[in-house]
């Protein structure tokens, strides 16, 4: 397959970097690919650390979601959270406003201290809305279990729910006895793809599913199956390209009962596609995306190179 031309298997790729409003997760700028398919554009874009395994995933889905009709779809839009990074509380207002009418706030959390500084900043703006922690297995059992009863004592029943508090299985089983927060897994499935999934339903409420992270559509909907438990579609931070995809995942699922982290284009300096894949009245609708003025967030030579290279390499990958 790798002797094949790169631009055969994927016409028109597309390097792109486009810097983003806040620093998140220790980036800047965010890179990405994208490409044309034969059913509409779809877009490449693991983290640049991530190892060739890791990134044939996303590669899997990106090449599904190009070639091929999206799943059978529900609904037409799907309600969207508004994402809040660990920023300081004073930027908190203007990145709220990226997200007209979402009711649901998710706050990435590191410290308890900071963390409610955020969730006040956000209420603040927002004195309705459900509030999300975002702990990406930060914390150990004992002081999860300390911070999310504080936190309900201080801020009462606002929780909807607290993604990945700590990272083993057994820690959020001791959690989940515990805490008075409903608990979601993230980590505990997208970087642990090979496990078998049977026992998140007894430590979790919730599952937070990713298109590109979980390999596309059917392989997510086979691991939703076998996981069991209600499930939110969020972004791993893409283009309005990926979130069209994203979204198309969220509409494949006939009970959506949740806001979906989809909104999160709303963290780049602007989209690449025109109208900006952003949540309108806090929803977004479901529809293939094209790209419009790429010319702006063109990648260096070097870096298209670097992506050439790293796609040659997982093409390789049985
Ligand atoms: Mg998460």
């Amino acid at each position: 397959m790798a002797t094949q031309p790169l631009q055969e298997i994927f016409p028109e790729l597309t390097i792109l970097s486009i810097p983003l409003r806040n620093n998140f997760r220790g980036i800047n700028f965010r890179e990405v690919a994208i490409f044309k398919g034969t059913h509409g554009w779809s877009e490449f874009s693991p983290f640049l650390e991530y190892d060739v395994d890791e990134a044939k995933t996303w590669l899997n889905a990106s090449l599904e979601a190009a070639n091929n009709p999206w799943p059978e779809q529900h609904h037409k839009k799907i309600p969207i959270n508004a994402t809040l990074p660990a920023v300081a509380p004073k930027e908190v207002k203007a990145i709220l406003q990226g997200y007209p009418g979402c009711k649901t706030v998710k706050i990435k959390v590191d410290d308890f201290e900071n963390g409610a500084l955020l969730v006040e900043a956000a209420l603040e703006q927002l004195p309705d809305a459900k509030i999300r922690l975002d702990v990406n297995g930060g914390w150990d059992q004992l002081s999860a279990i300390s911070n999310l009863l504080e936190y309900h004592l201080r801020f009462g029943s606002i929780f909807e729910y607290v993604e990945q508090p700590c990272q083993s299985i057994s820690e959020l089983a001791a959690i989940k006895a515990e805490s008075p927060v409903p608990i979601a897994v993230d980590e505990s499935i997208r970087k642990n793809l090979s496990s078998e999934f049977y026992q998140l339903k007894e430590v979790a409420d919730i599952a937070i599913l990713k298109w590109q992270p979980l390999g596309g559509f059917a392989s997510a909907h086979k691991i939703a199956n076998t996981i069991g438990l209600p499930v939110v579609i969020s972004s791993a931070l893409e283009t309005g390209i990926g979130i069209s995809h994203g979204l198309a995942l969220a509409a494949s699922f006939k009970d959506m009962d949740f806001a979906c982290g989809l909104g999160t284009v709303s963290l780049f300096e602007s989209d690449i596609c025109e109208p900006a894949v952003v949540a309108k009245d806090g929803f977004i609708e479901v529809a293939r995306r094209e790209p419009a003025g790429l010319d702006k967030y063109r990648a260096s030579a070097e870096r298209v190179q670097w992506w050439n290279d790293r796609i040659v390499k997982i093409l390789e990958v049985k």
